[in-house]
């Protein structure tokens, strides 16, 4: 029977892995965060229908319950310039609206660290947290994936799901090293509760405001219950983190817009003074609540994207996610090209045998990343151009 090792536990290893175990087939994840509960900024995810698909896919039919009743509940979107004026000619065709309840077409609004804990609920024995893979090679008729601390993981099929720095990617496939597209995108959250005096609006549903060169979303993220709740009313036992309702936003432009290129990580202080003065003239509803926001909330990161997905030979090592085909933030496609990857990859390994399975696979990503890279780099090229 094959034996697959993941490396990386986001959104596409972690959905993959749940498809793996659907389907009664043996897997290790490696992933090189300490714990489960390690990152303090969970940030909200748009789950499109692709996405939602394959979830359901890959999903225990309770968790797949309990993925949508953590889902925000909100409303349509609007378009505003920097003084919240409407702007209703420049919403983008692209545009999905949120599923409305009872509708299921419409995008659903997640919470990152919650959908990565309904992802892990019940693989426990399989994630080896604390686990950074280094490197991988063939061994006879399958690979060896050798991590930092000397371990040593050996399968029939090694699946680089370790995001954008991949560290198998930059081994294997050294030229699609993701390329910096000129722009930042600075995101961070307010609890509902210390969001002040907002426009009410704004509490109704996404908005997004094309101001003075960039383009920042806001989008509340009000739950139905409490996480435990939820959690007991659909998959009892799976433990969630608690987000308590929020405010999210992100703020993408060009970098000299947003005040040159980024210090090292966790130089809050530096993202806060670049807010301030980008949003210094916006409507105070804008400029308090990126100002209300805690540094810890905060970060930024250069907006990268890969030139196409690079062609291979099929063998014993394959990717999914931003390892191979990683996008701009601002395309919001990144995590379901993920996750439409990971449940592809899963049915493929159902069927087939490890060799064949990656062939079919690797065909369908393919197409499926360059279209998706191809709608992100029109859309953030639109983004960049016009905001
Ligand atoms: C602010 C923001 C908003 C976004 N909004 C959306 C959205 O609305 N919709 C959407 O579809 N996409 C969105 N994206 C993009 C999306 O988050 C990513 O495309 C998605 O998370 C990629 O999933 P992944 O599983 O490929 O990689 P990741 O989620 O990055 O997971 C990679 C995992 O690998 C681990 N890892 C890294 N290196 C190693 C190693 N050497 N060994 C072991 N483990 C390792 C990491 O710790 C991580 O857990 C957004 C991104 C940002 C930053």
């Amino acid at each position: 029977m094959s034996r697959i090792i993941i490396v990386g536990a986001g959104v596409g290893g972690l959905c993959l892995a749940q498809g793996l175990a659907r389907a009664g087939i043996a897997f290790e994840v490696l992933e090189a965060d300490a714990g489960p509960w390690i990152r303090g900024q969970g940030y909200r995810l748009r789950i499109d229908a692709m996405g939602q698909q394959a979830l359901r896919d890959c999903l225990p039919t309770s968790s797949f319950a309990l993925f949508q009743a953590s889902c925000a509940v909100s409303g349509s979107g609007r378009f505003v310039d920097a003084q919240l004026r409407p702007l209703r000619e420049r919403r983008p065709d692209s545009w999905r609206e949120n599923a409305v309840e009872g509708e299921p077409d419409g995008d659903m609004s997640a919470d990152l660290q919650v959908l990565r804990d309904i992802l892990s609920h019940g693989l426990a024995p399989q994630i080896r947290w604390g686990c950074r893979a280094a490197s991988c090679e063939r061994e006879g008729d399958g690979i060896a994936v050798h991590c930092e601390d000397g371990r040593v993981f050996r399968g029939d099929l090694a699946v680089a799901a370790d995001g954008l720095r991949s560290a198998l990617r930059r081994q294997w496939l050294p030229q699609a090293e993701p390329e910096s597209i000129g722009a930042l995108n600075i995101y961070g959250k307010v609890p509902l509760a210390d969001a002040g005096a907002l426009e009410p609006v704004m509490l109704a549903g996404p908005t997004v405001a094309f101001a003075d060169g960039c383009t920042l979303v806001v989008e509340p993220m009000r739950f139905r219950a409490g996480m435990a709740e939820l959690a007991d009313r659909h998959a009892p036992g799976c433990r969630l983190s608690e987000p308590g309702d929020y405010l999210y936003w992100a703020l993408f432009g060009r970098t000299e817009r947003l005040g040159g290129p980024l210090g090292p990580d966790g130089d809050e202080e530096g993202l806060r003074q670049r807010l301030q003065a980008v949003c210094r003239d916006w409507h105070p509803s804008l400029s308090s609540l990126l100002a209300r926001s805690a540094p810890a909330s905060i970060l930024g990161r250069e907006a990268r994207m890969a030139a196409g997905v690079p062609v291979w030979r099929a063998g014993k090592l394959t990717a999914l996610g931003d390892a191979i085909h990683a996008m701009s933030p601002a395309g919001g496609v990144g995590a379901n090209t993920a996750l439409a990857d990971a449940a592809m990859l899963a049915r493929c390994l159902a069927e087939d045998g490890v060799g064949q399975a990656v062939m079919r696979y690797e065909a369908d990503m393919r197409k499926r990343a360059e279209q998706a890279l191809a709608s992100t780099r029109a859309g953030t090229e639109r983004l960049l151009r016009l905001a």
